[in-house]
This record gives C-alpha cells, structure tokens and sequence, in this order.
C-alpha cells in the first residue's frame, strides 16, 4: 500500500486540510481521510487528474499531417478525413498498439489519470474482420496494461456511409459492422478488459446520426444497459444539414425542462 498526505487537497465535498490517501498496490485509492497527521509521501496540494473523455489513439502519429496554419479554404474536416483514410490503410494491429501505447503514456504525462477510447478501427485494410473480431480492441487493452492509464472502452458501431443509410465508403469499411456482428465484437472487447484493474470501465459508441440506423439507436440502452453511451453528435455543418434534410430536426435541441 502507498500513503500520499497532502496540506491541502480538492475532495468531491471542497477543500480539505491534512488530507491522507491510501492507495493498495494496484493503484486505487481506497481510503480518504481529512485532518490526518502528516505521513508518507507528502505534498502542498493534491488535485483529482482530469480524465481525457474523448480519444481516437491512432490518430496521434497522424497529428501534424493535416490543418494547415492559415486560412486555407480547400482545407476542411472532409480533406482531413480523407487523409486519415489514407494514413488507416496503412496500419496493423502491432501499429495500432505502439501508437496507442505512445499516445497513453503522452496523456500520463500531462496528468490524465484514465481516458475514454472511441474505438473505431476494426477491421483489416480492405474491410475484412480480423480472425479475432476483437483483435484490435485487445491491442487498445494490451496497450493501456503497458502503460497503467486507466480505461473506459468504447467500440463504435459504424453501419453506414450516410443518413440514408448508403454504403459506407472505401475510407470507412475497416468501422463497419452490422448488428449481430457488432454485438459478437463488443463481447470480444468487454472479455479483452478482463486483465485489466477492477475499474476498467466499457460501454457502446453508436457513431453518429449518420451512421446507425434510427432503429438500432434505440436498441443500445437495452443491450448495453450498464455502460455509458457515447456518440458524435454533431460533427461538422454538412453533417448537421443531412440529418436536418433526413429527420427533420438538428441533432441536437434545447427542450423544455
Ligand atoms: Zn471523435
């Protein structure tokens, strides 16, 4: 076990004097008390870490490639998309994990305790599953194992190109899955976290309006009932037109209270 006493520390009730922390040997905390005496590891202030609640791993060793400084009209979320498309095709499972490892350790270092994974790429170059539905989802687990960060796993279920329901493009074939199979690959992920510390955490990411049907939307709470449910909302303006044109109302609204 780790004692960690702190001068002064931010508890979920507010600022607290002669705090003590006790922390067992895998690293949660299990016992808080305030106006303790002075003991362990001591420090003025203790802070909670922020958690990073929003990655795609992957694209960390894409950062720089695209956004150029500068107003740059033909620079937009779709050019970047299609370079993203580009730089995916290149990846496999043993990339995946080195990035994501690299980009873990980035966040533990600038004081991220634990993140949320929006995990999308599931598939081979080409479309088809890997041998294990879950390959990739085991790298992302493998990854935070290596590194200690903390983990809510999000695997994304991506079905379509459009609000229309079109097919999904050549850059998005790697994401997609119908809903039995996106169920057996969630299974596969949650089984991968199994390794990991007790408050490893897992739930469902439908994509985006544009990318579920309206049925299956429906369908998440009811399947996944325990987790939390994370999806881009609204993205970019084209996006928010189509769903305007195909369900008649913006993808997000105010309502009454
Ligand atoms: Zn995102």
């Amino acid at each position: 076990m780790n004692t960690v006493w702190a001068e002064t520390a931010l508890l979920p009730t507010g600022w607290a004097s002669g705090v003590r922390v006790d922390i067992d040997a895998s690293g949660l905390i299990i016992d808080v008390k305030q106006d303790a005496p002075a003991v362990g590891e001591q420090t003025s202030f203790l802070l909670p870490s922020p958690a990073n609640a929003h990655s795609h791993a992957f694209q960390r060793a894409m950062s720089g490639l695209t956004e150029q400084r500068g107003p740059n009209p033909k620079d937009s979320f779709w050019t970047w998309r299609q370079l993203m498309f580009r730089f995916l095709n290149r990846l496999k499972p043993q990339h995946i994990q080195a990035i994501t490892a690299f980009v873990q350790m980035e966040m533990l270092e600038a004081g991220y305790a634990t993140n949320a994974e929006f995990h999308y790429l599931h598939h081979q170059p080409g479309g088809i599953p890997y041998d294990n539905l879950a390959e990739i989802s085991e790298r992302i687990a493998a990854a935070a194992d290596q590194t200690g960060i903390g983990l809510c796993l999000l695997p994304v279920h991506y079905e379509f190109g459009g609000c229309d329901g079109r097919a999904l493009t050549t850059g998005q074939i790697r994401f997609g899955n119908d809903m039995d199979r996106f169920n057996a690959l969630h299974s596969g992920a949650v089984s991968a976290l199994s390794s990991l510390p007790k408050d490893t955490g897992y739930g469902v990411a439908p994509h985006s309006l544009r990318a579920v049907s309206a049925e299956n939307l429906q369908s998440y709470s009811a399947l996944f009932p325990t987790g939390p449910i994370h999806m881009h909302l609204a993205e970019q303006v084209p996006e928010v037109g189509e769903v305007q044109k195909q369900w008649g109302a913006r993808p997000c609204r105010m309502g009454p209270r």
